[in-house]
Order: C-alpha cells, then sequence, then structure tokens
C-alpha cells in the first residue's frame, strides 16, 4: 500500500463536501478559494461547542473507566493518505468511540456514514485502539444515532476518496449535478458563473 506524506493528506472532510458537490473540494484545494464564513457556520460551530459538555455522559456507556476525551482530536491513516479532526474522541487504555456533531436533524445521511467511517479508520490508526462505535449527535442533540459500519460504507468511502483524488489532481472544474435547493445553500455559489 502507498504511503502518503503529510502534505499529501486529503482533509476526511472532503468526503462529504464531494458528496455534496464535487466542486467545493475542488475550490477549496486547487483553486484556494475562501469564501467568507456563512451565518449557518458559525451558528454550527458554536451549536458544537454548546453541546460537548451535555453529552458527554450518555456516550461514555460505549467505553468504560477510566476513560478520556479530547476535542477535536487531529487523526490520520497515512496508508489511505487521509487526516482529519473528530469533534470528540472519547478512549481508555483499549478502546475508543468518535462522536460527530451534526447540526440538521434527519437520520444519518449516507455522505455523513462515509465521513465517520473514515474518521473511524484514521482513529484506529492514530492511536492503536479498537474502535467501538461512532455515534452521530444530531439536531438539538436529542438524537444520537450509533452508526454500524456495513461493507456498502466501506466501498462507498473507499470510491469517494478514489474520486477526490482524481478530481483534485485535475485543473479542469468538475460537472456538478447538484440542484438549485443544494447551490441556495452553498457557500461557494458566487464562484458558479452557471448557476
Ligand atoms: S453553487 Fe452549486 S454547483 Fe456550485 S459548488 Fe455550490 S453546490 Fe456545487
Amino acid at each position: 500500500m502507498v504511503m502518503a506524506s503529510f502534505d499529501e493528506l486529503i482533509p476526511i472532510s472532503y468526503l462529504r463536501q464531494y458528496l455534496f458537490c464535487p466542486r467545493i473540494p475542488w475550490y477549496k484545494a486547487v483553486m484556494r478559494f475562501e469564501p467568507p464564513e456563512q451565518g449557518w457556520v458559525t451558528q454550527g460551530k458554536r451549536w458544537h461547542e454548546s453541546q460537548n459538555p451535555r453529552h458527554r455522559r450518555r456516550l461514555c456507556k460505549h467505553i468504560p473507566q477510566p476513560r478520556e476525551h479530547i476535542v477535536n482530536a487531529h487523526v490520520q491513516a497515512l496508508s489511505l493518505g487521509i487526516h482529519g479532526y473528530i469533534d470528540e474522541l472519547i478512549f481508555n487504555e483499549e478502546k475508543c468511540v468518535v462522536v460527530e456533531y451534526k447540526v440538521d436533524k434527519g437520520k444519518p445521511t449516507d455522505a455523513q456514514k462515509v465521513q465517520l467511517y473514515a474518521y473511524m479508520l484514521a482513529a484506529e490508526q492514530t492511536y492503536q485502539r479498537q474502535v467501538v462505535a461512532g455515534v452521530l449527535l444530531k439536531g438539538s442533540a436529542n438524537k444520537q444515532y450509533t452508526i454500524t459500519l456495513d461493507d456498502k460504507i466501506k466501498d462507498k468511502c473507499l470510491t469517494t476518496l478514489h474520486a477526490v483524488r482524481q478530481t483534485l489532481s485535475s485543473h479542469r472544474m468538475p460537472h456538478s449535478s447538484a440542484t438549485e435547493s443544494k447551490c441556495a445553500q452553498c457557500e461557494y455559489l458566487r464562484y458558479c458563473n452557471d448557476r
């Protein structure tokens, strides 16, 4: 398996963004566009911060004491060439749980599962512990989903990673089939002159 240097690592968040619209990781990595942060993004960050202490007790059922938490835990999987920051990692000497906060209230999407799967792989490699659960806390955080990661998500994760690499290696703006409703909420809309 080819090992990547740190400079070549792909941010895991690109996988979810690619599945939303392939142009987003391309704008970020190839064009280096940095649109001003939109209100809902700022709101989402504040929400993450506020939810963090509230749910630790519920999440700890997966990991016996003594356990620790890290917020914004950096993880990387050099064998896959990916890295990222997990919202919260709970761990003891042998096991860990990956926790992601999502502002939306719906059931977990495939894109969110793909991102979570990549974080779990990277956490296992970085912390050398068994990942016993991946958890999505959604909406007002009353919704807690423990994700079962099956072969379908694994295949989708690897296929998406390959597609992201292909897209980032090209100077041609990728085609997008994003719907009007997606574009309406997209912070990169100003750069898409065909929309
Ligand atoms: S505005 Fe639409 S086409 Fe352009 S990057 Fe955003 S989602 Fe994709």
